[in-house]
């Protein structure tokens, strides 16, 4: 047994098969063929293929991850039966006699488009199976059979480090637990570990090494250790540890449906941070009071090279606002950049990209994107309790600018006769020491104020975030941040609004009482922190 250590960033026990992350997708390129029937023959063979490994799949998966985790194998099979799709891919080939590879590329993407935004439609919300019976057929199609195989299988991720567009787009039924060589606790990565609830361990750097790939292993998200073929004594221990975070679920579950009551009946607010439509449901779980911050980037950054359109768009927050009733959902609008990178939407050449072109300046700066969000938001707050709120904001001319684009496309709305939400209340992130400075003009303009610690502390304390070498003076907890916070929260008050907190400081246990005597009335945390956060305010004086 070899055992490594490294940071953790995501608690729980996760116990599998290594697999090192291939970044790159393979090329697919546009080939001529002569003989097309020859190659829809290659193509239907490779589709009877897919379905065999589909079905073998679903057997074994049902019997380790249950019938209904592993039910998207048996809609990824309806996908391979589709007459639409297949056929759609044939006339590809049949008429424009190109390869099969090709084909599919171009039939999925169509097949996506055509169909998701349908209510009817099994296809909605289920893109990613598409895609991933898409990749299925192209790997089979290349003759990759062994490697790739671990891929469709529950596994724990290696790799060199991680991009937060690359962890958005991790399954949590596929990714068991995560372990890289590089990379910083407060980055977006480990934002998305924790809110994806998957075990993961980073920095274990050069140690962590190739030939382990295939090995049995166990993350300890909790230690923040990696053991490679763990003796059996390890193995022991570490399933009673997995047992027992259980059962300490369990016991937090008994809170659900409580009141976050101090016992001198100080009250606060406890809200989710999510980024994708598969984050809501443990939304749910976790019985969180709403969504207090929806970090709507990641559907860009989900997106690949075309950015989301206002029907996907309008799908997924309206798929919020249904599941959440009268629950506030608060979307904020899209912050690409810093380590956000998104493929629609490229940002190059910058020397501090933290401090560059992000947040609503690029909204402010590409207006049809901006109003293309907007549109979908308000359309979808007809059918919940939405509120809107706008990132990286350091003046009044930025917050006077996004509300005159978002009169616009109200005014848009009404005359197309659209349905939305007239009142639907703005906020503001506050993330720069500029926005603390102005908190007070900022509350008289807004709605509300939320207060991102992690920019405000990389901002405040003029230190990068994602920068592992310096993480170790990276203090959210700085005497700088705790006065900034305090006087946000004053100016707010002074001015009747709302005030919350939505950096990864709202979730540290050991500022909820500070927290709560400023008056804050609303703390958003990943949703696995809630009930540990509502055990925690329950049992202060
Ligand atoms: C923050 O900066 O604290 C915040 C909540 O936004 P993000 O982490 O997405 O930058
Ligand atoms: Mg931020």
């Amino acid at each position: 047994m070899i055992t490594l250590t490294g940071k953790k960033i995501s608690e729980g026990i996760a116990i599998g098969r290594l697999a090192f992350y291939k970044r790159g997708k393979r090329e697919i390129r546009r080939i001529y063929v002569e003989d097309a029937k020859k190659e829809i023959l290659r193509f239907q063979k490779a589709c009877e293929k897919a379905s065999l490994e589909l079905q073998e799949l679903y057997e074994t998966m049902s019997k380790e991850i249950g019938e209904a985790n592993a039910a998207m194998f048996e809609m990824q099979q309806m996908v391979l039966e589709d007459s639409e799709f297949l056929n759609g891919v044939m006339r590809i080939i049949m008429e424009q006699k190109l390869n099969a590879e090709y084909a599919v590329k171009e039939a999925t993407n169509r097949f996506i488009e055509k169909y998701a935004p349908r209510d009817a439609s099994y296809v909605r919300g289920h893109e990613a199976d598409v895609k991933d019976v898409a990749a299925r057929i192209l790997r089979i199609l290349a003759r990759i059979r062994k490697e790739k195989m671990l891929m469709d299988e529950p596994f724990i991720m290696a790799a060199r480090d991680l991009y937060p567009s690359e962890a958005a787009q991790l399954e949590q039924s596929k990714v068991l637990g995560i372990v890289t060589m590089y990379g910083s606790i407060n980055s977006h990565t480990a934002t998305i570990a924790r809110t994806k609830e998957i075990p993961s361990v980073i920095g274990i750097g050069e140690a962590l090494k190739k030939q382990y790939e295939g090995k049995m292993v166990i993350v300890d998200g909790f230690e923040g250790k990696l053991y490679i073929e763990p003796d059996q004594t390890t193995l022991a221990k570490m399933q009673e540890k997995k047992r027992s975070a259980l059962r300490k679920i369990e016991t937090l579950e008994r809170l659900k449906g409580k009141e976050n009551v101090t016992q001198s009946g100080q009250k606060i607010d406890v809200c989710a941070n999510i980024g994708t439509k598969e984050d809501i449901e443990s939304v749910l779980r976790n019985d969180a009071n709403g969504i207090g911050l929806f970090r709507s980037e990641f559907i860009y950054m989900e997106s690949g090279l075309r950015f989301p359109t206002e029907e996907q768009q309008f799908q997924i927050y309206k798929l919020a606002a249904e599941a959440m009733g009268t629950k506030r959902v608060v979307i904020r609008t899209t912050d690409i950049g810093g380590d956000k990178s998104a493929d629609c939407l490229e940002i190059t050449g910058e020397n501090n990209p933290a401090m560059g072109y992000r947040g609503i300046r690029v909204s402010l700066d590409k207006e049809e994107m901006f109003k293309v969000q907007l549109r979908a938001i308000l359309r979808a707050s007809a059918f919940g309790n939405f509120a809107i709120m706008f990132p990286m904001i350091s003046s009044m001319e930025e917050v006077i600018a996004a509300k005159n684009v978002l009169a616009k496309v109200k005014q848009e709305l009404r005359d197309e006769k659209i349905l939305f939400d007239e009142a639907v209340p703005i906020g503001v992130m506050i993330e720069t020491p500029a926005a603390v400075m102005i908190s007070g003009e900022l509350a008289r303009e807004m709605d509300f104020l939320s207060i991102g610690t992690n920019d405000l502390t990389q901002f405040t304390l003029a230190m990068d975030r994602t920068n592992r070498r310096i993480s170790g003076y990276y203090n959210p907890k700085h005497p700088a941040l705790i006065k900034m916070i305090r006087i946000v929260a004053n100016n707010v008050h002074l001015e009747g609004k709302r005030i919350s907190i939505c950096g990864d400081l709202a979730a540290d246990l050991s500022m909820t009482e500070q927290f709560i005597n400023m008056g804050i009335d609303e703390l958003s945390v990943a949703p696995s922190q809630i009930l540990p956060l509502r055990k925690h305010i329950r049992e202060l004086k």
